[in-house]
């Protein structure tokens, strides 16, 4: 048993830098008791802040709100880790009671009539036009946060709204769960030669490595994810196997088993809906996009749908185009078909194999490439720090210092994929930039990568390498946050802007810049030829049908899947009768289906959100451009631009204003359209 007094995960971080975090001290028995403990003060503090007898102001209630809850916050950072990357045993029932109590106690604090009492007051004062823009929008923030949380309902409605939060963060826990579950317990285990075909060596090594790890020595393990998944689909000659692992991906979660999504789904969505009408959206669509750029669905219908008509031309030549070389071998164009013979056309048509790449794409020297395009473009330098605790020995650290050396914050690193730990890859704040506290931010970036076997250099995909880019994106607008307070800080931006970053960071990686120098062979460390790095670059538009459909109809589905009310949504008829409505190209299915839509069912997070990438995609187009323009992807002055005016604010004010002060104007479509070549709005297509 751990007394609350002894638990270490209450004790402040101690340490260099505000201290760091305690990883090492974290035992999964003290999630629960700590949670527990760090709500309860920081529900103290509150009550304190509504029981004041001062009249409210500033600094009595908006920064006292400000400056509360932070023992929450840092157990919460640790349990964050567990949930995402450690997730096995006995967490899982940690998680299972802790969820639903952490979403009642925010329903306590953001409905608490009298604190928001205080909260109105000092919005609605005369006193607000007297503080500066940033307390000005930190005031707004606060407000809009009560009132998107209920604070304006009678009690019996407040009573509903935190009863729906709750149950909510029990159903998506098990979405989460179930799909950790069908990633793990689904592995292909093939045992002869013959069933490798067309595989390259090193997915081949990956792949024994796996099943060694696993229990099965001699053989090759295929994983139920991504990462196993596209290189599998697209160089296994077995079209038989093929088949199969296209089957058990896109099955995850929908086999009418103990795992299977599709009831909690259909009752998130009513729940979402229910919440939105007592709100006063008319769907939870409208509930979401209100604290977004787009503002409303229909924008970001409109921005899909001027996109999608293209996108699926796009496909139908790309099917044409590999249908002439599928028919030798005698097959119609499948679903797990499509990334097989794109890999063909793309030979055949550029001589580009992109497995002639992935031996140039090693992770640690991409790892360095990044660090320096952020040097050579925000003069940040990052160097190992060694000793620090981690979650897992695979996770490492590098300290981030600016010019002259002043210390910016820290990068954590986990790369490797493992049991327990979420499939993609994603960044995370540990601790966003604090400018009360004067705390530096530590954030991380994680990723999936099948370790090399005796610890061989990784070499990684194009798309996986594009990935490791835009997480590292995001990682710098955490670490470049300079704002006066945390919750304006970082990423805490609006999900359709957040993107924007995490998007622009992925075009360093096609810079002769970047790729001549970090682009190198992973055993003679030769760099990329040139031939390769143009053949590369001529072949950006090669398969944006697919990417741009694939991606897409996971938007939309989700935009509609929120926007159907109050309906019962089965989601399996929706999903199907939705797409026919659409159009889908029958070669391709949703980069994520309905039963398996994390980003949309694991969290509020991405719902109603999915469309913020091609939303943010505008603005990274548009932002690249802007230093095409000035004379390259380094542009000293735009880069210096960038880091000011985006990077460096957070949410301190409105994203649309930061996005024309950084650029002049407003943000233009062009750009992107262009770069997938699709035809541009006057009917042209551009260079
Ligand atoms: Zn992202």
């Amino acid at each position: 048993m751990s007394s609350v007094s002894a638990n270490p995960l209450l004790a402040p971080w101690t340490g260099p830098h505000g201290g760091i975090v305690p990883f090492d001290r974290a035992r999964v028995t003290d999630f629960k008791p700590a949670l527990e403990a760090a709500m309860d003060e920081h529900l103290a503090e509150v009550e304190l802040i509504a029981a004041d007898a001062a009249p409210p102001g500033f600094e009595n209630t908006i920064l006292a709100l400000e400056r509360a809850g932070q023992t929450f916050r840092r157990v919460a950072a640790v349990y964050a880790v567990w949930a995402s990357t450690l997730n096995t045993g006995a967490f899982q029932a940690v998680e299972t009671e802790m969820e639903p109590k952490i979403a009642a106690y925010a329903s306590k604090i953001y409905q608490h009539s009298g604190l928001f009492a205080r909260v109105d007051a000092v919005y609605r004062s005369p006193g607000f036009a007297a503080l500066d823009p940033v307390q000005q929008r930190l005031v707004w923030f606060h407000h809009t946060h009560f009132v998107r949380a209920g604070a304006q309902l009678d009690v019996p409605g407040k009573a509903r709204v935190a009863a729906i939060n709750e149950r909510l963060a029990t159903l998506y826990a098990s979405f989460s769960q179930h799909l950790l579950a069908d990633e793990a317990g689904h592995v292909l285990y093939l045992r002869h030669a013959d069933e490798l075909a067309g595989l390259p060596e090193s997915i081949r090594a990956a792949a024994a490595a796996a099943a060694a790890e696993r229990e099965h020595p001699g053989e090759w393990a295929v994983l139920n994810t991504r990462s196993s998944m596209e290189p599998f689909l697209t160089y296994s000659a077995r079209r038989d196997l093929r088949e199969r692992v296209w089957r058990t991906y896109y099955s995850r979660c929908d086999n009418g088993d103990a795992h299977d999504n599709k009831s909690l789904i259909t009752e998130i969505l009513a729940l979402r809906a229910e919440r939105a009408r007592r709100l006063g959206f008319p769907t939870h669509a409208h509930w979401r996009l209100a604290d977004s750029m787009a503002q409303t669905p229909e924008r970001a219908l409109e921005l899909m749908m001027q996109v999608w008509p293209a996108a699926v031309a796009r496909v139908h030549e790309e099917v044409r185009d590999m249908q002439k070389i599928a028919a030798a071998d005698g097959v119609t164009i499948a679903p797990w078909d499509y990334r097989y013979y794109a890999d063909k056309v793309r030979k055949a048509t550029y001589a580009l194999d992109m497995n002639a790449v992935k031996p140039y794409l090693e992770l640690e020297q991409l790892r360095e490439g990044m660090f320096w395009a952020a040097e050579r473009l925000y003069g940040l330098a990052f160097t190992p720090v060694q000793g620090l605790p981690v979650a897992h020995p695979d996770m490492r650290v590098w300290g981030v210092t600016a010019a002259g050396g002043r210390h910016v914050g820290y990068w954590y690193f986990d790369p490797y994929a493992r049991a327990g730990k979420n499939s993609g890859a994603w960044m995370s704040e540990y601790r966003t930039q604090d400018g009360i506290n004067l705390s530096p931010p530590i954030v991380s970036n994680n990723t999936n990568f099948v370790k090399a076997p005796g610890g061989a250099p990784v070499e990684i995909s194009w798309d996986d390498a594009v990935a490791l880019f835009h997480e590292f994106g995001h990682a710098l607008h955490g670490l470049c946050s300079n704002v006066p307070y945390p919750s304006l800080a970082g990423t805490n931006t609006v999900r359709d802007f957040v993107e924007l970053p995490s998007q622009l960071n992925e075009n360093l990686l096609l810079t002769s810049e970047v790729l001549e120098r970090f682009a190198r062979h992973a055993q003679s460390g030769e760099p990329m030829p040139a031939e390769l790095v143009a053949k590369i670059k001529a072949t950006q538009s090669f398969n944006q049908g697919f990417a741009t459909v694939e991606y897409l109809a996971a938007a939309l589905i989700d935009m509609k899947l929120h926007l159907a009310g109050s309906e019962a949504v089965d989601p399996d008829v929706f999903e199907r009768e939705t797409l026919a409505e659409l159009g889908m190209p029958p070669q391709i299915v949703m980069r994520h289906r309905t039963p398996q839509f994390a980003h949309v069912f694991a969290s509020d997070g991405y719902s109603a959100g999915y469309y913020s990438y091609l939303w943010a995609a505008v603005l990274d187009h548009d932002a690249f451009q802007a230093f095409l323009e000035a004379g390259g992807p380094f542009d000293p002055d735009v880069a210096r631009r960038y880091h000011d005016e985006i990077l460096a604010v957070g949410n301190s004010i409105d994203p649309r204003t930061a996005y024309r002060r950084f650029r002049g104007r407003e943000p233009k479509i062009d750009a992107l359209l262009r770069s997938r070549g699709f035809p541009l709005a006057d009917g042209t297509t551009g260079e």
